[in-house]
C-alpha cells in the first residue's frame, strides 16, 4: 500500500489530474469529503488530506509514502528524510522580501540595528539574512503578511509572489527574490528502499504525465 499526502487547495486542483492521466483517483471528492484518508480507485493506492504545512512532517517520519509539496514548506522543513524526486511545476510562484515603496529599509540594513520582517518562513529568512550578515527579528505570521509594514509592525516582509498584484494593492515593491517555487513530488527515504517497485512506478508515471501537460 502507498500512502500519497496531498494538501486542499490549488495543489489538490493541479495534482489530481496528474494522477488521473494514468488512471488513478480518489473515490471520493477530496474537496468536499470530510474523510482525511480517501481511498484510490487501486487498491494499493490511498491519500491523505492534510494541511499543506504538515506534508512533509508527514513524509518525513514515513506516515505517508510520499506527497506533494511546495518548495516553500520543503525549504521550510528543510527536507529531513525524504528525496525530492519531481518538480511538478505547479503552484508556481516566486518567494521574495517585499517592503513599502516609500521605503528602503532593507538597503538602509546595515544601519538599522535589527531589520524586522514578517513571515510565514522563520527558518528561510532566518538563514537568507544570516548568509548576507544583516541582523533580524523575525515576526512570525500566519498570514496576510502584506499587513504588517503598513501599521508598523515590520520593516519588510518574505512571502510569495504571482502576479505581484497583492503586493502592489498594498504598496509594497519587491526588493528580492530569494527562490523560485514550485510544488514538488517527495518520497520519505525509507519507503523509497522498502517500496521502491511501487514508488519508481508512480514516479515514472508522474513524470510521463507531466510531458503530457507541457504546452
Ligand atoms: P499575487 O497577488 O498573484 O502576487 O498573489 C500573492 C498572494 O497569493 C500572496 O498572499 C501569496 O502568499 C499567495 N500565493 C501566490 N502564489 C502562491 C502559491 N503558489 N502557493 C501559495 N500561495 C501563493
Amino acid at each position: 500500500m502507498l500512502t500519497i499526502a496531498l494538501s486542499k487547495g490549488r495543489i489538490l486542483d493541479d495534482t489530481l489530474p496528474l494522477f488521473e492521466r494514468f488512471g488513478v483517483f480518489p473515490m471520493e471528492n477530496p474537496s468536499k469529503s470530510r474523510r482525511l484518508i480517501i481511498e484510490s480507485n487501486k487498491p494499493d493506492i490511498r491519500f491523505l488530506i492534510i494541511r499543506a504545512s504538515d506534508v512533509a512532517t508527514y513524509v518525513q517520519f514515513g506516515a505517508a509514502d510520499a506527497g506533494v509539496v511546495g518548495k516553500d514548506l520543503l525549504l521550510e522543513h528543510g527536507g529531513d528524510g525524504m528525496y525530492e524526486t519531481l518538480d511538478l511545476n505547479i503552484a508556481r510562484c516566486r518567494m521574495v522580501v517585499a517592503e513599502p515603496e516609500t521605503a528602503s529599509a532593507t538597503s538602509q540594513a546595515a544601519s538599522v540595528a535589527r531589520l524586522r520582517i514578517a513571515t510565514k518562513y522563520p527558518n528561510i529568512t532566518q538563514k537568507h539574512f544570516a548568509a548576507k550578515g544583516i541582523q533580524t527579528e523575525i515576526i512570525k505570521l500566519y498570514g496576510s503578511m502584506e499587513l504588517a509594514p503598513l501599521v508598523g509592525l515590520a520593516d519588510s516582509i518574505v512571502d510569495l509572489v504571482d502576479t505581484g498584484n497583492t503586493m502592489s494593492a498594498n504598496g509594497l515593491k519587491e526588493v528580492e527574490t530569494i527562490a523560485d517555487i514550485s510544488s514538488r513530488f517527495v518520497v520519505n527515504r525509507a519507503s523509497m528502499k522498502l517500496k521502491r517497485q511501487a514508488l519508481s512506478i508512480v514516479i515514472d508515471r508522474m513524470r510521463e504525465s507531466l510531458k503530457g501537460s507541457e504546452h
